[in-house]
């Protein structure tokens, strides 16, 4: 049973799924199936802030809709702070975390270097500060939690892996993205950390998510390394951009499955156009998510790559 493919869902119910979400979706489950593998479902609702419960049984409700199964979960981050505890007293025993005061507005500074995706690359302002210092300040403000990263001279720093779409990727994390967080100023468990942990935890060894992620990949396999963790394969896909060029988001209201569900008698439209965009059927196709099992391959999504997908109600 070793090798397996285990796959994952991670979405975070913070409104209804888009066609863009349904494309990632798909794209990972086809990958596990298509190698018979298993599916977790894991829902990412760590942010109190954007969170709303209903979202997750709607979730459920449309991966149902959408043919789209899952064999274990879903599990809800909001239930496992220990494992995530646990974790970072670990990386807190190797000497890599200290508190960051720094705040939204400092981090975010226009004089900031900025990372390709427009996050900012950390400076290193917290990086040694006193014991007094740590003290007085938390008297003040709650600090978050920033994991250091090795110095860009120092090969441990240099994150290098293959992506099952995009191919061979190389990042410096000090250059690229520097020390980032592990836990927010209000407690809030970082996304990187959670991921990281629960893949891990879950026996994921495939993470097929949309390419907004490919920046963030580094990030999580340099955490997967100091914890001692199995690095899983990863496939990044297109994300789906309306014909201006916008990401499309949980604003567009047409493209969401409510309004999509309201529509069509069942899935296999949007399915189709969504295949077709990856060469996996032709244009104009209707099919079911099981018809789509056998025609899917890794060769074929690479054949059709393209940056992002352009789609319109
Ligand atoms: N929860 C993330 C999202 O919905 C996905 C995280 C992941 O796939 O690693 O965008």
């Amino acid at each position: 049973m070793d090798n397996v493919v285990v796959g994952r869902f991670a979405p975070t119910p913070s409104g209804r799924m888009h066609a863009g979400n349904v494309f990632a979706a798909l794209m990972a489950w086809l990958s596990v199936r298509s190698a018979g593998g298993r599916m977790v479902l894991r829902i990412e609702d760590l942010d109190p802030r954007g969170h709303r419960p209903e979202a997750t049984r709607l979730l459920m409700d449309d991966l149902c809709w959408l043919g789209l199964d899952w064999d274990e979960g879903p599990y809800r981050q909001s239930e496992r702070s220990e494992v995530y505890a646990e974790a970072i007293a670990r990386l807190d025993e190797l000497g890599l975390l200290y508190p960051c005061f720094c705040t939204r507005a400092e981090l975010h500074a226009a004089s900031a270097p900025h990372a390709s995706d427009g996050t900012p690359i950390y400076a290193g302002t917290c990086r040694g500060l006193s014991t007094a210092e740590v003290t007085r300040r938390s008297a003040v403000r709650p600090p978050a939690t920033r994991l250091r990263v090795p110095d860009e001279d120092d090969p441990a720093g240099t994150v290098s892996f293959v992506d099952l779409a995009y191919g061979p990727h190389t990042q410096v994390l000090a250059r690229e993205c520097g020390d980032f967080l592990v836990r927010r100023s209000d407690g809030v468990i970082a996304y990187q950390l959670a991921v990281v942990v629960d893949d891990a935890l879950m026996g994921v060894n495939q993470v097929v998510r949309g390419n907004d992620l490919l920046g963030s990949t580094a990030r999580q396999i340099y955490l997967q390394r100091l914890l001692g963790y199995e690095q899983p394969s990863y496939g990044h896909v297109p994300l789906l951009v309306a014909p201006d060029g916008r990401r499309l988001s949980k604003r567009d209201r047409d493209l969401d499955l409510g309004q999509i569900r309201a529509r069509e008698p069942g899935p296999e439209v949007l399915l189709g156009r969504l295949a077709a965009a990856v060469g996996l059927v032709e244009k104009g196709e209707s099919v079911s998510a099981d018809d789509l099992v056998e025609r899917f391959s890794w060769e074929t999504i690479v054949e059709h790559l393209a940056e992002d997908i352009v789609f319109a109600s």
